[in-house]
């Protein structure tokens, strides 16, 4: 980043996330029509908005997160009309996705239309959309009149931002404003499904269940990137921007995977031998192993029969260890079945795929 762009003050308003009230965000949908960037909430994650059909505006958000730009961007509309604007064709088993989920948790790609620019889609002839229901974020797109091209609003890498605090942290200094409507309610990125094949395919898992979509479509494929426990040099991934790192906390994470009592008597060893060597500890556990743990940080991650819980938290508590100094962190494994498959798919990044068998 120069010297000039590190000078940007960036204003932090406050809206009611249920009943932002009116004209609250005319200025917010001026900065962005203008070019410029504004991070605000959705009901996923918050993201990091400018103009999606503006080259310049995508190539400031690339440079704000530090992203490398052939890793697409999202494009968030307010209403299904707009669609028409931006790609070539609505396959049939679009309309019946965005008749059952928007607005909601899914993005769907599509053929672009010219004017969506390659600069938004990381070069690619398909681009992403998505329609958020969060009244923050709808207002927002209404007032700024475009497409709002939106990533999540976290330093690349780092794992995504669910409240107001984590975007002031990565981003003040580097956009314009930053609209605080609190904590998120999902906690997980969107579910994405191409739809430009002659079969739909899930390209990354979230809210919106495999098993939701498969209910919906029949003969929904999965990428195989998503559960895969190894990085494959050999698989190409769809999307350019799947093959890099992600979600990850500072400290080293290894997700221990095995019966309970096993999995918990093997992280506190690892925990002990790690503080004797003067590591400070974290364990991300489920509410009911919390207490079991010896560590310098224990957080509970929520119930593990309430996987809502857990996605809603993930992120926080990861970025709560970088808080807290936390160099070695030990991950419960979770059960990848509908939300699971989300929850584990960004825990398994987070971790670099380091994972331990216990018996
Ligand atoms: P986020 O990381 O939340 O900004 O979401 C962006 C992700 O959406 C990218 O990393 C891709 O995985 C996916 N994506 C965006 N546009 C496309 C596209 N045209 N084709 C396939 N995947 C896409
Ligand atoms: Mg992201």
């Amino acid at each position: 980043m120069t010297e000039q762009e590190s000078l940007i003050s960036t204003r932090v308003i406050k809206v009611d996330p249920e009943h932002p009230e009116e004209g609250s965000l005319r200025e917010a949908g001026r900065i962005i029509r203008e070019g410029g960037l504004v991070a605000f909430p959705t009901e996923t994650v918050y993201g990091l908005g400018g103009n999606g059909l503006d080259a310049g505006a995508s190539a400031k958000i690339y440079a704000a997160k530090g992203r490398p730009s052939d890793n697409p961007l999202i494009l968030h509309i307010a209403d299904p009309e707009a669609l028409t604007d931006i790609v070539e064709e609505i396959p049939e088993a679009a309309k019946l996705l965005m008749e059952r989920f928007w607005p909601g948790p899914l993005t769907i790609i599509f053929r672009k239309k010219d004017c969506v620019p390659y600069a938004t889609t990381g070069g690619l002839d398909t681009v992403a959309v998505r329609m958020p229901s969060h009244p923050t974020a709808q207002m927002l797109i209404r007032e700024a009149g475009v497409p709002i091209a939106a990533p999540s609003a976290n330093l690349s890498g780092r794992p995504s931002p669910t409240t107001a605090e984590h975007v002031i942290r990565d981003l003040s200094g580097r956009i314009e404003m930053i609209i605080d409507s609190g904590a998120v309610g999902i906690g997980l990125e969107s579910t994405i499904v191409d739809v430009t094949g002659e079969r739909p395919v899930l390209l990354r898992p979230g809210y919106i269940t495999y098993e939701m979509l498969e209910d919906l479509l029949n003969e929904v494929q999965i990428d195989p990137v998503i559960t895969e426990t190894k990085p494959d040099p050999n698989l190409k991934p769809k999307a350019p921007g799947m093959k890099y790192r992600h979600y990850a906390p500072k400290g080293d994470l290894v997700i221990v995977k095995g019966p309970m009592d096993a999995v918990i008597r093997a992280i506190n060893e690892a925990c002990e031998k790690d503080h004797a060597a003067g590591y400070t500890t974290g364990v991300l556990a489920s509410s009911e192993a919390a207490a079991s743990y010896h560590a310098d940080v224990v957080s509970d991650c929520g119930s593990r029969e309430n996987l809502e819980e857990i996605a809603h938290n993930l992120f926080a508590v990861l970025r709560d260890f970088d808080e807290q100094g936390v160099e070695k962190i030990y991950a419960e494994c979770f059960d990848g079945e509908a939300l699971g498959m989300a929850v584990m798919n960004r825990l398994r990044k987070a971790a670099g795929y380091h994972m331990m068998t216990v018996e």
